[in-house]
């Protein structure tokens, strides 16, 4: 086996989740290898919502206004007999209507998965990941002191050494299987196809803007990709029985059909530019961990696409999980502080899967489904609780509860409170002037001048209600102490550091 690479964390995989993963490890200063068998990003369109979350983890990354250049505004989803008919029913509307006034400094947006991720990579390139495209991973090898990754890339097989991996090999993970973790779930029978086309569509469009639109005529979704400078479509349907065609290849001339049925344009000509045939279900692995190996994103979950959830989860698993790593390879804290991942991503992520699953179900253009959750509470709102509980809150009224995302105040210089939190340490949020030598955090003091006087409420109803609010690095509440001397036992705690530095005694790796 050739030479060998040591690094703290391999990223297996380079899709969507995969590119988060490096970034956001890079970030955090931990030594990031990151491996994709492709020669290159993903060419095909899958996700295109991009959440409220999602922007303000993109936000932390730099990259907030690199996506707005790569998508544009999300114009809604509306429901239709066809492209050519009344598009005001929304399925869901506008983003601006859904931004629910003013619960973050950014907003729900539109970029197609295939522009995201050279975004993506190209961040986690520029802070310091080694990223390996047309690398294979064929093995992976646990040692009691590290996880030994062999791959095959284009200078021959490799073995890389590592603390630990990031699963984010897909829905079809062979890490996962190679493991022996099992998903449980619900198959969604059926099979989809997805095709990227070039057409005018404009005589059915008539200056109208559209971003996705279901039309009943044909029973299948048109989607806008790219943006106005670059314009391509999507049409999503079913697979008809009755279609002869079984590869992708071979099924131009029922797709022109079901696209002429859609547009209401019997004539319109599509150039077909790529085409997939894919199949779902609504499944979670029954385990997050297995030793040094975390499965995030498709690996860890898959779901229906309706609600755009799929992507923006795992790009939230793959920020919940870097912090963690980061503090465990620094020596900050132990190892059970990993295991931590599961017991918060696993029951949020399963209610996430029922979510989609809910929508799937209903015939697009049908109100909420009983049981059905506003996307704002879903992306904002999630809710980490003990003994494995999980919910989702209403952001519009913070609870400050331990496990919810540390509410945004706007600051009088424009910016927000959560600009200021600190990614690589524990945030503590005051009114006070505090001096604090605990390396492990940082302060900010926030008086009323400091505040936008709009947003003067907002700070009493939530950071006002106690002497200091610790948010951990992820931008999760991990406590209110109102003595500050509390702080450090609150930060051990959140950190699973038992008893040895109350006493003065720092825990360091290897105790
Ligand atoms: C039609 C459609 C529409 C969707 N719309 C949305 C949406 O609007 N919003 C949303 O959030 N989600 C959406 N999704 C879901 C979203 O596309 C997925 O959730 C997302 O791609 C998952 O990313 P991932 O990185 O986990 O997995 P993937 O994107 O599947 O990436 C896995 C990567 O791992 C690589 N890999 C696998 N095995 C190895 C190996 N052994 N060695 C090296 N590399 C390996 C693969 O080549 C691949 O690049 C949609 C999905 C579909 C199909």
């Amino acid at each position: 086996m050739g030479v060998t690479i040591d690094t703290d964390v391999v990223v297996v995989g380079g899709g969507l989740v995969g590119s988060a993963s490096a970034a956001l490890l890079a970030r955090q200063g931990v030594a990031v290898t990151l491996v994709e068998r492709r020669p290159s990003t993903s060419v095909h369109p899958k996700a295109r919502l991009v959440t409220v979350r999602s922007m303000e983890l993109y936000r932390g990354l730099g990259i907030e206004s690199a996506v707005r250049a790569a998508g544009e505004p999300s114009h809604g989803f509306a429901v239709t007999d066809t492209l050519s008919g009344d598009l005001s029913t929304w399925i869901a509307p506008p983003a601006d209507e859904v931004e629910a006034g003013d619960l973050s400094p950014t907003t729900p947006y539109s970029c197609d998965q295939q522009r995201l991720e050279p975004i993506l990579l190209s961040a986690a390139g520029d802070l310091g990941a080694d990223v390996r495209f047309g690398t294979t991973v064929v093995d992976v090898v646990e040692r009691p002191d590290a996880v030994e990754v062999r791959v095959q890339g284009p200078d021959g097989p490799r073995v890389i050494r590592a603390q630990f991996v990031v699963a984010a090999d897909g829905a079809r993970s062979a890490l996962r299987e190679r493991l022996g973790v099992a998903m449980s779930g619900t198959e969604v029978p059926g099979r989809s196809v997805s095709a990227v086309f070039r057409a005018d569509l404009e005589p059915a469009l008539r200056g109208r803007t559209v971003d996705a639109v279901f039309c009943r005529a044909a029973g299948a979704f048109l989607f806008a990709r790219g943006n106005g400078v670059d314009r391509r479509w999507q049409l999503g349907t079913y697979v008809r029985p009755e279609w002869t065609g079984r590869d992708p290849g071979d099924l131009t001339a029922e797709l022109t059909g079901v696209l002429r049925e859609a547009t209401g344009m019997p004539d319109v000509q599509p150039v077909l530019e790529d085409v997939a045939l894919w199949s779902t279900g609504a499944f979670v692995a029954d385990r997050f961990r297995s030793g040094r190996v975390f499965l995030v994103g498709d690996a860890a979950h898959v779901m229906p696409p309706y609600g755009g959830l799929g992507g923006n989860t795992g790009v939230q698993d793959a920020h919940a999980l870097a912090w963690m790593l980061a503090a465990v390879v620094r020596g900050d804290a132990p190892e059970p502080l990993l295991d931590r991942y599961e017991t918060e991503r696993r029951p949020i992520d399963r209610l996430i899967v029922d979510q989609a699953l809910l929508r799937s179900r209903k015939a697009p253009g049908q109100g909420p489904a009983e049981g059905e959750v506003d996307p704002l509470r879903i992306s904002l709102g999630q809710h980490y609780g003990t003994n494995e509980a999980a919910a989702f809150d209403d952001p519009a009224r913070p609870t400050m509860a331990t496990g919810t995302r540390a509410p945004h105040v706007a600051l009088a210089d424009g910016r927000s409170l959560l600009d200021r939190f600190d990614p690589r340490r524990f945030t503590v949020v005051t009114a006070e002037h505090l001096a604090v030598a605990d390396h492990r955090l940082h302060v900010v003091s926030v008086g009323l001048a400091d505040l936008d006087p709009r947003h003067g409420g907002r700070w009493m109803d939530t950071y006002g209600r106690a002497t200091a609010h610790l948010v951990r690095p992820d931008g999760i509440l991990a406590g209110a102490v109102d003595d500050t001397d509390d702080l450090g036992r609150l930060v051990d705690r959140t950190l699973a550091i038992t008893g040895s530095s109350v006493d003065g005694r720092r825990w360091r790796r290897g105790d």
